[in-house]
């Protein structure tokens, strides 16, 4: 029987948790000898401007609360980009990406301004969309000296035209969607050729206070979603790097003492993606997340 691997997405999305989420959980990993795929915002700390999504996002007031947002990421972060300016992530904090791949992880793009992507990628103009990925690559390539090899998108918001430029830039794979498999997508009737590694588990903040789930019995449920092959599991700097680490290492935990083996996106994406086949991507809604997110079909 194959065994459990599971593939480590860590999204990196404010300037607080490349600072501090970030070197928390490098020592996390480093503690259970654990090598993971880091994707880095680049850009703009732009957070505070989120909050519109409170009148343009169903759902978006309801989950804040419910993820108590203000204590998980701070009144500054909450107010980056509107009253207090937007500092510049990577520029601020090259150090620690450099740090990331030096110690065995690897490091890929989120984007440049995570909000813009999140709340307006289907109203950008390609070139804008071509935009937010070249600044975010040139000053990833300034920074570690190489290309990314991978993207994956805030909030797992795609376009035809974001996969199109994905294509472009010639990545080995990109993660932007949720899914079971690894797969050739195809949006809007056109197939693209860079190959997707879904996020298979739904995140800690979409389990926590949906049907009973708890604090106390999350990584239970965790346990009974681990499968024999691939399982890709995002977690957040911010949340899993600050106040959820207590619970993500108990998690950590109990997966290794289950015998699940720990790989980057890269080695899952070599390893699991050679017979992949095409498979339809659409946005749609999923239980405990507030707007749409890339569903494989
Ligand atoms: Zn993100």
């Amino acid at each position: 029987m194959q065994i459990p691997v599971i593939a480590l997405k860590i999204d990196v999305d404010t300037y607080v948790g490349t600072r501090d989420g970030v070197p928390h959980l490098l020592e996390i990993l480093e503690r259970f000898g654990i090598r993971a795929t880091f994707y880095f915002s680049m850009g703009p700390d732009n957070s505070g401007k989120a909050i519109r999504r409170i009148f343009t996002r169903k759902g978006f007031l309801k989950k804040m609360l419910r993820t108590r947002a203000p204590s998980v990421y701070g009144l500054r972060t909450l107010l980056y980009g509107t009253l207090l300016p937007a500092p510049m992530i990577a520029e601020s904090f090259p150090g620690i990406l450099k740090r990331a791949e030096s110690t065995g992880h690897e490091v890929g793009i989120h984007c440049w301004d995570h909000v813009k992507w999140h709340d307006y990628l289907p109203w950008l103009p390609k070139p804008v969309t071509a935009m937010e990925l070249g600044q975010a690559s040139a000053l990833f390539e300034e920074i570690l000296g190489h290309r990314t090899r991978t993207t994956a998108a805030p909030g797992w918001t795609v376009s035809p035209d974001s996969l199109e430029i994905q294509d472009a830039m010639s990545l080995d794979y990109c993660s932007d969607s949720r899914g079971t498999t690894p797969f050739f997508p195809v949006m809007d009737g056109r197939r693209f050729r860079t190959i997707q590694i879904p996020t298979t588990w739904p995140t800690m903040d979409e389990l926590l206070g949906e049907g009973g789930i708890t604090a106390e019995n999350i990584n239970d449920q965790y346990l009974t979603l681990l499968k024999p092959g691939l399982n890709v599991h995002t977690i957040h700097a911010e949340l899993e790097g600050k106040s959820l680490a207590p619970l993500f290492t108990d998690l950590l935990e109990r997966l290794l003492a289950r015998g699940a083996r720990f790989m980057t996106l890269a080695e899952a994406a070599e390893e699991f993606g050679r017979n992949a086949a095409d498979a339809p991507l659409a946005m749609g809604e999923i239980a405990g997340r507030a707007g749409r997110v890339a569903i494989q079909g």
